[in-house]
């Protein structure tokens, strides 16, 4: 609930509502701007509704928030929140790429893909150590020694990392080796998972669940921001139905929706949401048409070996083309490609 108090309202009027909203256990905000002052009331808005708020002589409005979430809404906070993932910048005017393998496999693997996602325009590097995979039978990933991989590599060439996170007793170490932590599509509605990466403060890549629905990652969202973590981006990674044709259906509508409720910045998977290597630039320049803040892509030094997702990942050199193709896309985006935030 949102409620706007009168021009002449004081100081002392707001923390009167402030403290009444509090004495309902619900979460008051106080956002003094230089005409008025807006306060809010997040929570149950029927147990708001018994304080009969509209009746302080101070109040002018009030509006009620319709969407489930308010945190991460637009209604409360209508500038673009930009979430920095070490120095790159994400969100805003800036378009970030996100690059790597699907999983860390070994030394080499990481190192060569790693020098490749930097060389030809990638800004962090992406790649698993904890796999979330549907078959127990599949390459799990090397857990704590693929951390430390991708650390490893982080360190010798200067660049961020994403990884995944699966479990709530590995948040302490991925927090402690990566850049920023992944929740993945399975995970999306792991409340227990999304509660410990809202303790911390470093940045939270949510995937989009395969069955989940926009506002169902919004609330998702939610939970994460609710715990004092604001640093969120959402990736649209494509939805299952009916269509078989490729792995998921990439829900770019969600895109333009995203940004028109939510000031979070909004990434796309074209890598997953497809599932064919030919298919991501196209894909990519779709995403950067609608809206998207930024990529996430799978790449591989050499997909024919990869233990996971091969199908999926560019080549080196098909990375380094669509890079290229795609800034003139960026450009009439009104977007620029994120710049090291010390270089500015
Ligand atoms: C991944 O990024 O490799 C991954 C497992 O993605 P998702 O959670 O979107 O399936
Ligand atoms: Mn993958």
């Amino acid at each position: 609930m949102i409620i706007l108090l009168k021009p002449n309202a004081t100081k002392k009027d707001a923390d009167e509502i402030l403290n009444q909203i509090a004495s309902l256990d619900l979460k008051p905000l106080y956002m003094p701007g230089l005409e008025r002052t807006v306060l809010g009331a997040i929570g149950d808005e029927r147990k708001i509704a018994e304080l009969h708020i509209e009746n302080h002589p101070m109040v002018d409005n009030i509006t009620p928030i319709l969407s489930p979430y308010q945190l991460v809404s637009r209604e409360l906070y209508p500038k673009d929140t930009i979430v920095n993932i070490d120095n790159i910048p994400v969100g805003g005017n800036n378009f970030t790429i996100i690059a790597g393998p699907c999983a860390v496999e070994n030394d080499k693997q990481i190192l060569e893909t790693a020098k490749i996602v930097k060389k030809y325009g990638g800004h962090c590097l992406r790649g698993g150590a904890f796999k979330p995979r549907t078959s127990p039978y599949s390459f799990q990933g090397h857990g704590m020694d693929g951390l430390k991989m991708l650390h490893n590599v982080s360190k010798i060439l200067k660049i961020p990392t994403v990884t995944e996170v699966i479990e709530v007793k590995d948040v302490e170490a991925v927090e402690e080796f990566a850049s920023a932590f992944q929740i993945g599509a399975r995970n999306m509605q792991n409340y227990r998972l999304l509660k410990a990466v809202g303790k911390s403060r470093k940045p939270v890549i949510l995937k989009r669940g395969m069955s989940a629905t926009v506002v169902e990652l919004l609330l998702a969202a939610e939970y994460i921001v609710a715990e004092g973590n604001p640093n969120v981006i959402l990736c649209e990674r494509g939805i299952r139905t009916f269509e078989t044709a490729t792995r998921n259906t990439l829900d770019l509508n969600a895109i333009p929706y995203i940004k028109q409720h939510c000031h979070l910045p909004v990434i796309v998977d074209p890598s997953h949401g497809t599932g064919v290597r030919d298919f991501v630039e196209p894909m990519s320049k779709a995403a950067i048409a609608c809206g998207a803040d930024g990529l996430m892509i799978e790449v591989h030094y050499n997909p024919k070996v990869a233990l996971s997702d091969g199908q999926q990942s560019l080549f080196p050199e098909q990375f380094a083309e669509m890079v290229k193709n795609l800034k003139p896309f960026i450009k009439a985006a009104g977007k620029t490609l994120s710049i090291p935030i010390e270089l500015k």
